[in-house]
């Protein structure tokens, strides 16, 4: 069982997690706990290491980072023991969690969960902290943001646990986001792929890298509600599990995107390279793009999204080498965003970009630009459009 942020933000809160584990022992389960910090905790930690220096070192960045997860476990663990169930914290380093790789973002690559095992055979509930591991050189690590979630399902891989359960504030993954369209619907199932398709496209329930590795390692995740665990809310398992009714599972969005448009460019071998290569060496990540064909001239325009954070530096770099790429003139445009839909449904099911673009069309939303994977359509579209969009293709897709 993991609890993320949120669900140990208070005294009160770590109470009502430590009666959750209560009521689930007295079910007769062995439990390993994962924690993350109280909310807000890790954030004011980043800050206090700004104000001491804009260069401050990575190993003590680690350092002082996992402090928040180890207050959580200690907590945690003292309130399970006042209630007279036995229990201990377990850090990162005394498993261990061997991690590799850069500090601030390292990589789990063992668990040695025989530690573990032994104090659950003896009926221990063992709390174990989140985000953080130990270096082959014996020094703290921690695993990137949001880390939490992949160190639950590590442990649930080295543990062969039979569930791994996600507590967090919402009730699970939703057909899309419940704030800006009433009719959204809890997903009872949904597959690895989807959940990494919505987990990048915005939802934000899970982080997708953990996603991928429970896909990899086959762990079912169940995400469910701290402040409501009585409830099913989702399970993530893979496809082959789901029998699908709806042809769609989703609708997502993200406001992360900006659009880049180059006209009157030379249509001839190479070009798009030219284009895209200086991008590439700046580490500019490009997601959709379209490239019309010139049917009676030799120019054409070519159109791709970026980041919107990198937006200036790619409109620097392009305009640097205009008359090398052979271009008439540049756009860029950072209110529009990116609507999807998603479904490993449609993979067997004629007609649905169609259906997707008709409704948007009879919206008279316009589409700037679309592009789609396997189990995904995205289309761009109008900042002010995405409320609309989204409410539109959610009700086209019979979701409610
Ligand atoms: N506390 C860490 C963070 O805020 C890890 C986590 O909560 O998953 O990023
Ligand atoms: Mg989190």
């Amino acid at each position: 069982m993991k609890f993320g942020g949120t669900s140990v933000a208070s005294i009160d809160r770590i109470k009502n997690v430590a009666n959750i584990i209560e009521n689930k022992k007295k079910e007769g389960c062995k439990l390993a706990i994962i924690v993350s910090a109280m909310a807000g905790v890790t954030n004011d930690l980043v800050e206090k290491s700004k104000s001491i220096s804009n260069h401050f070192s990575n190993e003590e960045y680690d350092v002082l980072l996992s402090s928040g997860e180890q207050v959580t476990s200690a907590l945690l663990a003292g309130c399970l023991v006042d209630k007279g169930i036995q229990a201990r914290s377990m850090l990162g380093w005394q498993i261990p969690i061997v991690t590799e790789g850069q500090h601030k973002n390292s990589r789990i690559i063992s668990v040695n969960s025989k530690s573990v095992q032994n104090y659950l055979e003896k009926d221990y509930v063992v709390v174990i902290p989140g985000f953080q591991g130990i270096s082959e050189e014996m020094r703290i690590s921690t695993i990137g943001r949001g880390g939490s979630d992949a160190s639950a399902v590590a442990l649930a891989k080295a543990l062969d646990a039979d569930r791994c359960e996600i507590y967090t504030d919402v009730e699970g993954v939703f057909t899309t986001n419940p704030d800006i369209c009433e009719q959204a619907k809890k997903i009872d199932k949904i597959s690895y792929d989807e959940m990494l398709e919505m987990a990048s496209l915005g939802a934000k329930v899970m982080q997708s890298s953990s996603v991928q590795k429970a896909m990899i390692n086959d762990v079912e995740i169940y995400v469910k509600s701290t402040f409501a665990p009585e409830k099913s809310g989702t399970q993530i398992l893979s496809e082959d599990k789901i029998s699908y009714d709806k042809v769609i599972t989703g609708v997502a969005y993200s406001r992360d995107d900006a659009k880049v448009t180059l006209m009157g460019v030379k249509d001839k071998p190479g070009v798009a390279s030219a284009i895209f290569k200086p991008l590439n060496d700046d580490n500019i990540v490009v997601d959709m793009i379209v490239q019309n064909i010139s049917a009676d001239s030799n120019k054409t325009d070519v159109t791709f999204t970026v980041k919107r954070d990198d937006m200036l530096k790619a409109e620097n770099i392009l305009k640097n080498l205009k008359s090398e790429i052979g271009y008439e003139k540049l756009l860029t445009d950072n209110k529009v965003s990116k609507v999807s839909i998603v479904g490993a449904g449609m993979i067997t099911y004629p007609g649905v970009a169609f259906k997707m673009f008709n409704a948007l069309a009879t919206k008279k939303i316009n589409i700037l630009v679309i592009s789609t994977s396997e189990i995904r359509i995205s289309v761009l579209v109008d900042d002010k459009n995405t409320e609309l969009a989204v409410k539109t293709l959610h009700s086209a897709f019979e979701l409610e």
